[in-house]
């Protein structure tokens, strides 16, 4: 393993292993097949690229997406190893060459789609490649139970078989249910396989809930604060997209966006922008996010509830893929509960899965409820025991601040609720709660009831946020239907009559001022424009995590250089002179 520290040192320029790695490339230097479960972000590729360096010969790694490959081998040729792809974006002379390069022995990767393996030509053309290893990433798309199932994949395990000398086979997936481990050691055909399974849990990862809160001012603010940072805004349907994404470039933030409605020319520009860190905020459906590998995503903010956990932990997750921070955001409202139930409705016919959906995204709503800890939320959901205690890391774990005694305020809200007799939605009682002079007010007679005008001296939007957080915690409840009716519940019920008091923390709130942070400004830029002359996203230039290493420690040599997290010998000739020369100017303007 000596050997592969060392390898891991001059290509990637990293000091250690992530939990699991050396396990998993030793189980396949040792020649068996290897199913690997690790989380988004873990560190899969690093597991056979690594071996594939070792080896002699050429590893075959099959991958889904022709967009992932070719990130996959920017990021290799970035590293200086040598690799090619072929897939469908070639032409006949492209595949042809490559193969012949192939055959001799000038790769030591060659990622394929799975269709490839089907054609006669490519099994004949692979017969005398010494390959090394067989790596299968995102292999749960061979099971009809994952959520990605591609019947291309079920060519692989026969392609396996064809092959005069079997070589050792590893799969890599993020999805650990029993159902889908089980289809891939079948269908793969793996021989007495090891599993490795590093657990769901990403700790680089922050989690946080907000309820009842200005969704527009909220994201506006944190973008202010965080200008220097990619991130993916998602929203349930086309038409929030388009709104928020109109607020934002009316503002003057460099945001893009993404969704199904969109033609394909469009989408890819606003995809491409945005690995390429042109853009730097994503407004976006959940149609955004299959086939993009940006690893520098620092927040995922969630404009509207997704309808499962499921959902919201694959969409948060593509946050901090890189191991950096992330800063994952739900913002709830009551509403998205009645949006989610009637896309189920719309979409779910049979009865039994409908009851199941619907059972789904109860998990999700109490996640957005529960005062414990989210992280352990979010593992136990997925079957995992949770380290004991809180993780810190979370804001619910976070939420330092003391509970406030908002007892009067929220029994004018309820007492105002119980007025207009549990008949109307959030907008009216905020109404009349403020006192607003409008025609519906006056036509339904409610300016006459005693609650009018009772807090006045709020806005209506905190009006509004606060019947939301008072629904949110269960003192209130919102009606099933179409226009959803605000109601009382027994705890709501409770307060009014004075036999409880509601006490609440203060929710804890993402920290929406900027730092100082001009080297790091500098030194992004500059991989910006290398990035832009050769052709690549920044990130294969240098990670986010490599650029504040050298804020941090300043190199001005390079030495010192060569030790920062993420410089590898080939990036330390190609770049290192261009970033020590953005050191020491940014050192000497400081003095
Ligand atoms: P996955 O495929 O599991 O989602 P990747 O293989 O894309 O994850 O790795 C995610 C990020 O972590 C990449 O930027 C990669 O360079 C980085 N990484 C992987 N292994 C290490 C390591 N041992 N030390 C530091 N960074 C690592
Ligand atoms: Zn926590």
């Amino acid at each position: 393993m000596q050997n592969i520290r060392n390898l891991l040192r001059k290509y990637y320029g990293y000091a250690d292993f992530r939990p699991g790695q050396a396990e998993i490339i030793d189980s396949l230097l040792k020649g068996t097949d290897t199913l690997a479960v690790m989380p988004t972000g873990a560190g899969k590729s690093l597991c056979y690229q690594l071996p594939a360096l070792a080896l002699p010969g050429t590893a075959i790694v099959v991958s889904p997406l022709i967009s992932l490959m070719k990130d996959q081998l920017d990021a290799l040729q970035g590293a200086g190893i040598l690799a090619a792809y072929i897939n469908s974006s070639l032409t006949g002379a492209e595949v042809n060459e490559r193969l012949y390069n192939a055959r001799r022995g000038r790769y030591k990767l060659l990622y394929v789609a799975p269709e490839r393996l089907e054609s006669e030509y490519f099994r004949t053309a692979v017969r005398d490649l010494e390959i090394s290893l067989l790596a299968i990433d995102e292999a749960h798309c061979i099971s009809q139970w994952g959520h990605d199932f591609r019947p291309s994949y079920r060519a692989i395990g026969p392609f396996i078989d064809s092959l005069a000398a079997r070589p050792v086979v590893g799969a890599f997936t993020a999805t650990a249910t029993d159902n889908v481990k089980q289809d891939i050691i079948e269908l793969l055909g793996l021989r007495n396989p090891a599993t490795h399974y590093t657990g769901v849990d990403r700790a680089n990862l922050s989690f946080t809930v907000i309820r009842g809160e200005n969704k527009k001012e909220f994201v506006q603010k944190y973008i202010a604060a965080n200008k220097d940072k990619a991130g993916i805004i998602y929203a349930a349907t086309r038409k929030e997209v388009d709104n928020l994404y109109a607020a934002l470039r009316k503002a003057g933030w460099p945001a893009g966006k993404y969704h199904a409605g969109l033609g394909d020319a469009e989408r890819r520009e606003s995809q491409e922008a945005f690995i390429r860190d042109d853009i730097s905020v994503m407004v976006a459906t959940n149609a955004f996010g299959m086939g993009i590998d940006k690893p520098d995503v620092r927040y995922v903010i969630h404009y509207n509830m997704p309808k499962n956990m499921e959902a919201y932990y694959q969409e948060a997750g593509r946050a901090g893929r890189d191991g950096d921070p992330g800063e994952c955001i739900l913002l709830f409202a009551a509403q998205d509960i009645q949006l989610q139930k009637f896309l189920i409705e719309q979409t779910v016919l049979d009865g039994e899965r409908k009851t199941g959906e619907f059972g789904r995204l109860q998990a999700m709503v109490d996640y957005c409820h529960t005062p414990a800890c989210l992280r352990q939320y979010i593992l136990a959901y997925f079957g995992e025991q949770a380290a004991a205690g809180e993780c810190g890391n979370c804001g619910n774990c976070n939420a330092g601040a003391e509970p406030v005694d908002i007892t009067v305020e929220a029994q004018k809200v309820l007492s105002c609720v119980a007025r207009l007799k549990e008949r109307y939605g959030i907008s009216l009682v905020a109404e009349v709660l403020k006192g607003a002079k409008n025609k519906k007010v006056r036509q339904l007679g409610v300016d006459t009831l005693s609650v009018y005008g009772l807090l006045k001296e709020y806005s209506l939007q905190e009006l509004k946020d606060l019947t939301n957080r008072l629904i949110a915690t269960g003192y209130l409840r919102l009606s099933d239907g179409e226009y959803p009716v605000v109601k009382l519940t027994n705890e709501g019920a409770a307060v009014l009559r004075g036999e409880a008091r509601v006490w609440q923390k203060a929710l804890q709130k993402p920290r929406l001022t900027a730092t100082d942070n001009s080297l790091f400004e500098r030194l992004r830029a500059l991989r910006k424009s290398i990035a832009d002359r050769l052709g690549v996203p920044p990130y294969v230039v240098f990670a986010d995590s490599t650029l504040k290493e050298m804020c941090a420690y300043r190199p001005t040599d390079r030495h010192a250089l060569r030790l920062i997290k993420g410089v590898g010998e080939t990036k330390l000739e190609r770049f290192g002179d261009d970033f020590l020369q953005a050191i020491r100017q940014d050192c000497a303007e400081d003095n």
